[in-house]
């Protein structure tokens, strides 16, 4: 963690206001059991979407719905000041919860995936509810302290994180209109990791994802007679050898990048040679410097491999749940990170680098301000700390997507709706 910021000043002390912390919590407790009890997939918010908008309207905020679909933004305008927008996620996912919890969710939906009317079991198996809950009481209490601070607050609410393409969706419909120049833009994910806790990082922090399916044209002939084909499946066979050699050769050992064939497909019975084959990839990396290598090398290699094959024709490239890099700007880190250990205590842990990815970023990217983004633990203290004791976190410590993602809701709620309201008061409580 790189040092506090020397321009840091004298921030409100978060304290006064988080007084009221009490108060929040109940209504607090018996929304997040409403809300993880009624999950809706990506697209589909338009409950959930609802209730926030009512909820920031009661806060006294100027509420803007149906952005990019569900998307809503919440801003409360509070004399001269900084701009500080705040964004929570709103969807859950096609996943059949089995917690257990008396307020498990039982909600099954159309799937959003692929637009088919098969119903799927759904579950806030992210902690998107917990984001939405702590967003709302975090703007609430801002919004009654009010008298203590100064600036614009933005609740930015978006949906379709888990597609990579919600914050996208209120980009394309005018966000940048609806809430202006931003100064800073922040958010939280819930994760596995002591409840009580927050971390952050600098710099890099979420991976950029891509997936890409590719097709390789043969040409098909009886199986006894390759003399009169190109074999699609040798080809395919090539190239996710030769794919291997991207990583390990072309990407230096310092930068951390992953490409995985995760499908490949091609053919129908032993004694046929088909016509073409289908491979699909998965490619994350955490700039986009190399991104674009990776991306440009997989591309190179297969229309070489289709060459060198004599493949009738070129080979189909598909881009798809494609997300962009969460690369947290160092100084905007350094100054939430001072207001943390303020706060929180001075033994803040860092957040380790993570696999996954998230489309947070492409809101403030588009809107040229500087983020940060941190987690906050969600699992019981002593069955976490159980669990490092015995070695056995990655297999006891459900994480995010497993049917038993259960965050406690105490400190949870209470950590994360803090965490917000400290992380604002850092620009707008100076
Ligand atoms: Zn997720
Ligand atoms: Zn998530």
């Amino acid at each position: 963690m790189s040092s506090p910021d020397p321009d840091a000043g004298t921030i409100l002390d978060a304290s006064t206001i988080l007084e009221s912390l009490a108060g929040c919590r109940r209504w607090q407790e018996e929304f997040y059991r409403q809300l993880h009890q009624h999950p809706e997939l990506s697209h589909q918010e338009h409950q959930t979407a609802a209730l926030v908008a009512a909820r920031l309207r009661d806060s006294g905020f100027d509420v803007t719905e149906g952005i990019g679909g569900t998307g809503v933004v919440g801003q409360l305008h509070n004399g001269e000041g900084p701009r500080v927008l705040l964004r929570a996620d709103m969807d859950a996912l096609p996943v059949k919860e089995a917690t257990g919890l008396p307020y498990a969710s039982t909600v099954t939906a159309p799937s959003s995936d692929d637009g088919s009317a098969e119903q799927v079991p759904v579950m806030h198996a992210c902690g998107h509810d917990v984001h939405v809950t702590c967003l709302l009481g975090a703007a609430d209490l801002l919004a009654r302290h009010r008298d203590t601070w100064s600036g614009t607050l933005i609740a930015l609410f978006q949906p379709a994180e888990e597609l990579g393409d919600g914050a996208r969706g209120m980009i394309d419909d005018g966000l940048d209109d609806i809430v202006g120049s931003v100064d800073v833009a922040m958010a939280q994910h819930v994760l596995p990791g002591v409840a009580g806790t927050v971390g952050t990082r600098a710099g890099a922090v979420l991976s950029a994802a891509d997936s890409m399916r590719v097709t390789v044209h043969g040409r098909g002939a009886h199986g006894s007679m390759p003399q009169a084909a190109v074999d699609p499946v040798v080809l395919a066979a090539m190239i996710v050898i030769r794919l291997q050699g991207v990583i390990s050769r072309e990407v230096a050992p310092t930068t951390p990048a992953v490409l995985t064939v995760g499908s490949i497909h091609g053919g129908t019975k032993s004694n046929v040679i088909g016509d073409h084959a289908v491979l699909e990839l998965n490619v994350r990396t955490y700039d986009e410097q190399t991104r674009a290598t990776v991306l440009e090398a997989i591309r190179r290699i297969v229309v070489a491999e289709c060459q060198a094959s004599m493949s009738p024709s070129g080979p189909d490239f598909e881009l798809y749940d494609r997300f962009p890099p969460t690369v947290n700007d160092d100084d905007a880190t350094a100054r939430v990170h001072a207001a943390f250990a303020g706060h929180f205590g001075g033994d803040l842990g860092e957040l380790p680098l993570q696999s996954a990815s998230e489309d947070f970023s492409d809101v403030p990217t588009t809107l040229g301000a500087p983020y940060t983004y941190w987690g906050i633990g969600g699992t019981d203290p002593d069955t976490y700390r159980a669990a490092v004791a015995a070695g056995t976190v990655d297999t006891d410590i459900p994480v995010n997507h497993s049917p038993y993602f259960a965050p406690v809701m105490q400190p949870t709620l209470d950590t994360g709706t803090s965490a917000l309201v400290v992380a604002a008061l850092a620009w707008l409580g100076r």
